[in-house]
């Protein structure tokens, strides 16, 4: 294993490496994952519309549970529903009066927004669950409440409780003697009376009769009120909940959990992967999940957004997971995600920049590579291919798709209404084969429709036109211009040109006429498109044929 092989290797390979020499070299791991399989897990409060951001981390999963099973293990992703967490405090585009009263209520435990799902928990989770398809995520789903629900947590939280003493050391030493956790007992009862989780102090713990004495108040949070109910419970079977830093590290050994990152802000100095991976290691006697290691956290994975970060989903207006494709097609998303480190911040920029045509390119690029049309040498290949085989959404087919750039798309698309016209141009100009076959259409198809959306949304002026029906009256051309374009008149309608030829074309017109080219360019771009600039000049007027053709004859 030498230098060179380790900086092509994709980082969802390297990371499968990296956790299999880890199995491989402690006994512990490896019986777990003898029994459970490589269990690569992830989890997602749904107290709302859920943000693109986490999209990055369901991605990064996938893409090392897929590595996993490449590398011929059994591996599996799966993603559960923080579902047992509270509502703390009500979005700003749900009504204030309805969801004020489930303040401190299990998300498992509210009515869903909208009809069809069994709560509040389950409606913003399926928001995004629903699309994993799209996005090529293959997961297994959980629901944390149900998990409770079903006795998975008991055992540890039976030992959460009696060490609570251990527990409170680990606050005291991140936080200090005199907060709150390094002085309570670390569970919330879900009132039996009320049904808030959020509300009630447990103040003992009755180790012999395993049950925990409670009392549901008003000053246990400032932002939801208790009922004054209180007694002695168990705590076990989701008659409660652990607060989340420990109830992280509780789900590592209820579940053998081996690989779980999380977004860098958890994995602050003293943040919530600090404490868990304390929990796990002096309480639980769990070793850490990758990327971390006994105490050491090891890092999370940077921010993705869309559109700048004043996009928020806290507003209701920004780029959550369940519209992102309102930006880019799934398949581009994932495989921006896929191309690039965990490590490496993005900030997707769709308006007004060359972020999607560059996406595009990329892609395009990459797939080549992949079906060895372009040849970028060993190191580029091998990374492009591996990029290329984690991003791809079903099955690879044999025959590369038929690929039309998105500018290229944009033109025709502001040409021509009709799809299938479209197709018969590039077939004519040479850009798609004429053998293309109806997945091959259906592949253009979807760019073509993509690039409507970039064409009115998205994409700068300059990408912009439209085509003329007259030539304007103030279009003021001098006489060399005019008699290159019939020049040029004169040999289009003669000749079936291809790009190259028809761009030796002007060059030769130019020469003969004796006018600067960028002059003969101007003139073609004002009669076609009453505008000095324009799209690339040779396969414009291929793609518009006689249309270019019958506007010049009118000069
Ligand atoms: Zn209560």
């Amino acid at each position: 294993m030498g230098k060179k092989e380790l900086n092509v290797k994709h980082w969802a390979d390297q990371i499968a490496d990296e956790v299999i020499e880890r199995v491989e070299n402690d006994p512990r791991l490896k019986k777990l994952v003898e029994k459970t399989g490589y269990f690569v897990y992830d989890e997602k409060t749904p107290s709302g519309i859920i943000h693109i951001g986490s999209g990055r981390g369901w991605i990064i999963h996938d893409a090392i549970a897929k590595a996993l099973r490449n590398k011929g293990k059994n591996a599996k992703f799966v993603l559960s529903s923080d579902d047992h967490d509270p509502l703390d405090k009500v979005p700003s585009y749900l009504d204030k009066e309805i969801y004020e009263k489930y303040m401190g209520v299990p998300f498992k435990d509210i009515p869903s927004p909208v009809e069809g799902y069994s709560s509040f928990g389950d409606y913003y989770f399926k928001q995004c669950t629903d699309l994993f398809d799209q996005f090529g995520i293959e997961a297994e789903l959980e629901s944390t409440g149900e998990e409770y629900e079903k006795g998975v947590f008991n055992v540890a939280i039976k030992k959460i409780l009696n060490n609570t003493d251990k527990v409170q050391k680990v606050y005291a030493k991140l936080y200090g003697d005199d907060t709150a956790f390094a002085n309570r007992l670390p569970f919330n009862v879900r009132c039996p009376n009320c049904g808030k989780v959020a509300t009630t102090a447990t103040l003992e713990w009755d180790s012999k009769k395993e049950e925990v004495y409670y009392e549901c108040k008003n000053d246990v949070v400032k932002w939801a009120n208790g009922c004054g109910n209180k007694g002695w419970i168990s705590p076990y079977d989701r008659n409660g909940k652990l607060p989340w830093k420990i109830e992280w590290a509780v789900k590592w050994p209820s579940k053998n959990v081996i690989v779980e990152t999380a977004g860098k802000d958890h994995f602050t100095k003293n943040g919530s992967r600090t404490v868990a991976c304390r929990i796990s290691t002096e309480i639980l006697d769990y070793p850490s999940p990758y990327p971390s290691k006994g105490y050491y956290t090891g890092p999370g994975y940077e921010f993705f957004t869309v559109g700048g970060k004043k996009m928020s989903t806290s507003k209701g207006t920004g780029v959550s997971f369940y519209n992102s494709m309102d930006y880019a097609p799934a398949k581009m998303l994932r495989f921006l995600l896929i191309r690039t480190r965990p490590n490496a911040v993005i900030d997707f920029q769709p308006y007004n920049t060359n972020d999607l045509i560059l996406l595009y390119e990329r892609y395009d690029k990459t797939e080549r590579i992949y079906y060895g049309v372009d040849d970028e040498g060993e190191k580029e290949n091998i990374r492009s291919k591996r990029i290329y085989e984690l991003s791809h959404i079903g099955k690879i087919s044999e025959k590369m798709p038929p690929q039309v750039s998105l500018t290229h798309a944009g033109n025709l698309v502001q040409i021509f209404d009709d799809d299938d016209e479209i197709i018969q141009k590039l077939i004519d100009s040479g850009n798609v084969s004429n053998d293309v076959d109806l997945e091959g259409k259906k592949y253009i198809k979807e760019r073509l429709s993509f690039a409507r959306k970039w064409i009115s949304e998205f994409a700068q002026e300059q990408y912009k036109f439209s085509l003329q029906n007259e030539i304007s009256e103030n279009i003021d051309l001098n006489e060399k211009q005019k008699e290159a374009i019939r020049a040029l008149t004169k040999t289009l309608q003669e000749k079936k040109l291809n790009e190259k030829e028809l761009h030796q074309e002007f060059y030769d017109i130019s020469k003969n006429i004796n006018i600067e080219t960028r002059e003969f360019f101007t003139a073609c771009y004002k009669v076609l498109l009453n505008k000095e600039k324009g799209p690339k000049l040779a396969p414009f007027i291929i793609a518009l044929g006689k249309k270019a053709i019958d506007l010049f004859e009118k000069l």
